[in-house]
């Protein structure tokens, strides 16, 4: 499995972990599936209610209103993200244990090193393990085959 991203995408994305440091960020992200490929078509930016830097919850009305708009674009959710301003991009064990579903791509964009890191995983969170999945940054991303004509 892998998941593609539009550069301007992932611009967005750093952009907003930047501008709501220290604390952390999150986010939606939809778009489609084709076989195993995950084509990352529209990014929700939502706020951090907890407003802290090591924990993030995601505001249920805000949640509902971007799955109202995946659904209106044909678009499925494909997962969430949040950003780690000083730790590396790999879940924490809060992460983990409030991971809810195995077939979301949790992705985490740490601030921590010299370079931003973006990666995403699958968790499951009764047996604690993480998978982490190859993420694409492409500079325009097609659109899957099925939905070409
Ligand atoms: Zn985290």
């Amino acid at each position: 499995m892998r998941i593609r991203l539009k550069r301007s995408d992932y611009l967005r994305i750093l952009e907003h972990a930047r501008s709501g440091l220290p604390d952390e960020v999150c986010g939606l992200i939809a778009g489609r599936i084709e076989e195993d490929m995950h084509y990352v078509e529209k990014v929700y930016l939502l706020d951090n209610p907890d407003a802290c830097p090591e924990h993030f919850s995601i505001d249920p009305r805000a949640q509902l209103e971007a799955i109202r708009d995946m659904r209106s674009l044909g678009l499925v959710p494909l997962g969430n993200f949040h950003s780690h301003p000083s730790t590396p991009a790999r879940p924490s064990d809060e992460d983990i244990k409030l991971a809810y579903d195995p077939s979301a791509n949790y992705c985490i964009l740490s601030l921590a090193g010299d370079e931003p890191a973006l990666k995403c995983f699958r968790i499951e969170r009764a047996t604690r393990t993480t998978r982490e999945t190859d993420v694409e940054i492409v500079e325009y991303a097609p659109l899957p085959r099925a939905f070409q004509n």
